[in-house]
């Protein structure tokens, strides 16, 4: 090619491209569908360019930052954890993780969970942990609570809140237990609920500790309180069910085993029911619920 033509092209091409941004800058150059006119497009494909001018839109939020979580929790979280670290609450000596016989047959073992958590249910865990020992005392497994009538089980575990109604649910589920599991406790959730005086809350707990299989979160009256408290819950929640599914909602798997156990110590402890103890909270300062004096 000669010297001469070479110029008359490159001289051709530099008018285009002088045309081209001239359009440019008057707006002249109508976008295509797709977004082919995006210099850095480069022949991507249309759905990654979509999604690149969604993401400039909303200030680069990707779906995870758009997810909702409570302010400062992880701080909230890690003062917990340093208040709890004696771990000496009542939860920490005689919570049900520590009522059963850790030398008893695996299924017995798992029996014994179950017991002490319907035991539980609005008992403080000394008066728990008491009827526990008697009932070990007595023999605490399938058979010898199916052979032993209502009065003296009943006098094994006065003066547990609800007694007498406890009496009747234990032995309907005992019986359930033996008729329907070979005497072992079921393996999930939708079918601990069904056995008399199982709730959710009770068959989460029940999972992680006799089946070492987190579920879900143990929300008992402490967690619900706190996580009400330290607005760990999107907006308000009423019962113990609603604060579980609003903490699963974002709370990472890996802390909802941990979450019960941590809360119900802390609810103890600190952050009680009518008097929390603010002033010696380390949350104090971040705390939404926190008293003021
Ligand atoms: S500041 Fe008070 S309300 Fe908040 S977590 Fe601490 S004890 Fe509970």
């Amino acid at each position: 090619m000669s010297a001469a033509r070479s110029a008359v092209r490159r001289s051709a091409r530099n008018r285009v491209l002088e045309g081209a941004r001239g359009k440019e800058q008057s707006g002249h150059i109508a976008q295509q569908p797709g977004g082919n006119n995006d210099k850095n497009s480069g022949g991507e494909p249309r759905a990654k360019r979509r999604v690149q001018v969604e993401y400039e839109k909303t200030g680069g939020n990707t779906d995870k930052k758009l997810k909702w979580e409570p302010s400062n929790w992880r701080q909230h979280l890690e003062n917990i954890r340093q208040m709890r670290i004696a771990r000496d609450a009542p939860v920490d000596q005689m919570g049900a993780g520590k009522c059963f016989d850790q030398s008893a047959a695996p299924e017995v073992k798992r029996y014994q969970v179950l017991l002490s958590l319907m035991l539980s249910s609005q008992t403080r865990d000394q008066v728990t942990s008491a009827a526990m020992c008697r009932l070990r005392e007595h023999g605490l497994t399938v058979n010898k609570i199916l052979e032993t009538d209502d009065d003296t089980l009943g006098k094994l575990i006065y003066p547990v809140g609800f007694w007498k109604n406890k009496v009747k649910n234990i032995r309907q589920t005992t019986l359930i237990l033996q008729e329907k599991y070979g005497g072992d406790i079921p393996d999930n959730v939708p079918e601990l609920v069904k056995l008399p005086g199982v709730g959710p809350k009770m068959a989460h707990l029940v999972m992680d500790i006799a089946w070492n299989n987190v579920s879900g979160i143990g929300v008992d009256v402490h967690v619900h309180r706190i996580s009400n408290r330290l607005r760990w819950v999107k907006k308000e929640t009423k019962t113990p069910e609603e604060t579980r599914m609003a903490l699963e909602d974002w709370m990472p798997r890996d802390l909802w085993s941990e979450i019960n156990w941590l809360l119900v110590g802390f609810g103890q402890q600190v952050c009680q029911p009518t008097s929390p103890q603010c002033t010696n909270c380390l949350n104090k300062d971040i705390c939404p619920g926190a008293k003021k004096k």
